[in-house]
């Protein structure tokens, strides 16, 4: 089965052929005109979706080497993300599938996020969670902990009641003047930083849900204190600060998680989503697996981030499972699992 795959949701044009669990290419062409406004404008993505996606899909077909003809199915993301972005792709996925004659199959952007460990590349041997597995997913704008009992049987158990965990990153990343998106800036400059210099509340939220906007509000007020000290506090304590944010955003997703796992039982743990692809939480998961007899699956890193590998494994899933997608489908903004 070939799957031509298509995401557009947020601020990446992305366009991947997957054949029968086996990735064959993935193409994704990232917007750089957010950059100086600090955060993704929606009419400015939707304007760079319209503009990406017939070369990104064009190269797409061409690395794989395989024909329009070939492709079985087309695999789209039709939420969540944002309406004029997913718009682009949904109306796109649709065009093609009418003009080639074959059936569309809609994608939950989040579910493609966790299936991404399932993604085979040529000539490598599959390595994937076995079921269940618990999955920490973690981006821009989600931060969940889901029980996986199976590809398309997902239970959210604990998620966040407001900001996700990259919101957390990307937020305070901007009060210390570092570009958007500010995870990446914090990842790379916290190695050079005192984990423990400075020290922030931690939210106490019950159960296995998340909070971040407190810390965010926190690390804003304490920076204002600083600078009006010091002018160039944040400065030269750049990388403190940095890698003292990233140690009590991994600690606050760290404790729900393993908590999870103990109420759960299982101990198969995978994580997904844009912010896997940070280093501190990385190592975090490693060490405690080692410690707490886990099997821990991190994804590729060109797998956390938003692409359309996901969508397309994704879409295999679904397609063997039966499902086809109707035409009169509407793109979704926001959507359970
Ligand atoms: P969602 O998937 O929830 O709809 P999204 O698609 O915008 O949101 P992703 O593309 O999965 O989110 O992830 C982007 C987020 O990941 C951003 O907030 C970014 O700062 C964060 N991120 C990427 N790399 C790192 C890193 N190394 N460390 C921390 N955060 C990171
Ligand atoms: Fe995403």
């Amino acid at each position: 089965i070939t799957i031509l795959a298509i995401e557009s949701s947020c601020d990446d044009t992305s366009a991947a052929v997957i054949r029968d669990q086996v990735l064959l290419s993935n193409i994704i062409a990232n917007q750089d005109v957010h950059q100086k406004y600090g955060g993704v404008i929606p009419e400015l993505a939707s304007r760079a979706h319209q503009q990406n996606i017939i070369p990104v899909v064009h190269r797409a077909l061409e690395v794989a080497n395989v024909g329009v003809g070939e492709v079985d199915a087309i695999a789209f993301t039709n939420g969540p993300g944002l309406l004029g972005s997913l718009l682009v792709g949904t109306s796109f996925a649709k065009g093609l599938s009418i003009s080639l004659n074959v059936p569309l199959v809609e994608v939950n952007h989040l579910q493609g996020h966790i299936l991404a460990h399932f993604i085979q590349k040529p000539g490598e041997e599959p390595n994937h969670p076995q079921f269940p597995f618990l999955c920490l997913l973690v981006s821009g704008g989600h931060s969940q902990i889901v029980v996986v009992r199976g590809p398309l049987e997902m239970e959210i158990i604990g998620q966040t009641l407001d900001d996700a965990a990259g919101e957390a990153f990307d937020k305070c990343a901007k009060v210390m003047g570092l570009p958007y998106p500010g995870g990446p800036f914090i990842d790379k400059l916290a190695a050079e930083g005192n984990p423990k210099a400075f020290k922030f509340a931690k939210p106490q939220i019950p159960e296995l849900n998340y909070s971040f906007s407190g810390l965010k509000t926190s690390f804003l007020y304490f920076l204002r204190d600083r600078v009006a000290e010091n002018p160039n506090f944040i400065e030269e304590n750049k990388a403190d600060l940095c890698a003292s944010i990233q140690h009590t955003i991994i600690a606050v997703l760290m404790d729900k998680f393993v908590k999870a796992t103990k109420l759960t039982g299982i101990r198969e743990i995978a994580v997904a989503g844009g912010v896997s692809a940070n280093s501190g939480l990385r190592s975090t998961l490693v060490e405690e697996g080692k410690k707490r007899k886990w099997k821990v699956f991190i994804p590729e890193f060109g797998y956390t981030t938003d692409n359309a590998a996901m969508i397309g494994i994704t879409g295999y899933f679904k397609y063997l499972n039966g499902e086809r997608t109707s035409l009169d489908v509407a793109p979704v903004t926001r959507i359970k699992m």
